[in-house]
């Protein structure tokens, strides 16, 4: 278990109650990044500012090693009017840490504040701080920026906190562990008319209906059975006809969802295929759109193999799943992963109503219990990786 300095398990506890209470969103998270900048330069951590417009790096160098390890945590809140009464709630109207990004950044400032003190590794730790995690576009960002080329960084993990499971506990898999998001547009014009005269054009509701039933065909028949997992949904459904006009418009709007690369490739190339298909056949025109939020989220397998081991000296081997099942959320910490080698872990925020409460719900608040184990885990990991 954590062997960590108790006045550290109270700087972290109100680092992350200070973060609650201010939270930021997006890219615009200026004073949290001022204030762990602050807090890493005064724990003599070297600092790198504006990587990804607000995103911020900590070097620190143990002995003389070549090896390097990233670490990554993200800062941004939502736009959540928060509903707990509690005295670290948000000062932020309209915003909120609801997804637990003030733990994860504390977690990660206590793990640097202990490895700072202690050196005990060779080799290189960069502490990656991220924005805009929740429209998955910080992590991307941060790449664009020069994040891999200007640090040299062998591989790279990141931790989220998970309300329903246990207070003590950490989940993970190799390979695919979260799916990808990606939302779809089709635009269907045909030509409207006079409800009582629909041969006289060519009706979009009619065209529409059958793509979305088409649609149906794409997991059921254009995947395996065995190896491609994916959702795919047709969410809105908007003409401009009314009730004795057939429409000239129908926009089709929906959301995919999927474990692999490949998968996804595949569910927008059938996707624009039927579409035009079906407009062809029935002489409409149509624009298509197809738009990747978040990659799936792919743990590689080495580096997975070290997450369980650290968690398990941690935590103890009980409390370790290493073959979870892939969740069907998304993570934008995948765009690191497709660049480098590393893993992404779940760490439990608890079953009761410390803990237990769903991420992105106003009422939840993340559970300072884990704080310790979060930074202990990143502490050990390191320890692992640059001995
Ligand atoms: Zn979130
Ligand atoms: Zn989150």
């Amino acid at each position: 278990m954590s062997q960590l300095d108790p006045q550290l398990i109270a700087s972290m506890t109100e680092w992350r109650r200070h973060l609650h209470r201010y939270p930021e969103c997006g890219f615009e998270v200026e004073q949290t990044a001022d204030f762990i900048a602050d807090k890493l330069a005064s724990f003599g951590i070297e600092v790198v500012r504006n990587i990804g417009n607000t995103g911020l790096v900590g070097i620190l160098r143990g002995g003389d090693g070549e090896a390097s390890i990233g670490l990554r945590a993200d800062m941004d809140a939502l736009h959540i009017h928060e509903q707990n009464s509690f005295e670290h709630r948000s000062c932020h109207d309209g915003k909120m840490h609801a997804c637990g990004h003030d733990g994860h950044s504390a977690m990660l400032l206590g793990a640097a504040a202990q490895l700072a003190e202690s050196r005990d590794f060779n080799g290189t730790v960069y502490f990656i701080f991220q924005p805009d995690e929740e429209h998955g576009k910080g992590a991307q960002a941060m790449i664009d920026d020069g994040l891999f080329e200007r640090f040299q960084i062998d591989a790279v993990y990141g931790l989220h906190n998970l309300p329903g499971l246990p207070e003590g506990t950490f989940t993970v898999r190799p390979g695919s562990l979260m799916a990808s998001e990606s939302s779809f547009e089709i635009e269907i014009n045909g030509i409207g008319g006079h409800a009582a005269m629909p041969h006289m054009g060519v009706d979009p509701i009619v065209v529409g209906s059958q793509v979305v039933l088409a649609l149906q065909t794409l997991v059921s028949r254009n995947l395996s059975a065995i190896h491609e997992t994916a959702v795919v949904s047709a969410t809105e459904f908007v003409t401009n006809g009314t009730v004795n006009v057939i429409p000239s418009q129908v926009v089709i709007k929906g959301d995919c969802r999927c474990f692999t690369e490949a998968t996804l490739a595949k569910l927008e190339q059938r996707m624009e295929a039927i579409v035009a298909g079906i407009c062809a056949a029935a002489g409409a025109q149509y624009r298509f759109e197809f738009i990747n939020t978040f990659y799936p989220t792919v743990n590689s397998a080495t580096e997975t193999e070290q997450a369980i081991h650290a968690a398990q000296q941690v935590l103890g081997a009980d409390n370790v799943n290493g073959s979870c099942d892939p969740f069907t959320i998304s993570e934008d910490f995948s765009s690191m992963l497709r660049v480098k080698p590393g893993c992404y872990g779940l760490l439990g925020n608890g079953v009761d109503s410390v803990g237990g409460c769903a991420l992105h719900n106003p009422n939840y608040d993340f559970n300072d219990r884990i704080l310790p184990l979060g930074a202990a885990y990143w502490i050990q990991l390191v320890r692992n990786q640059l001995a």
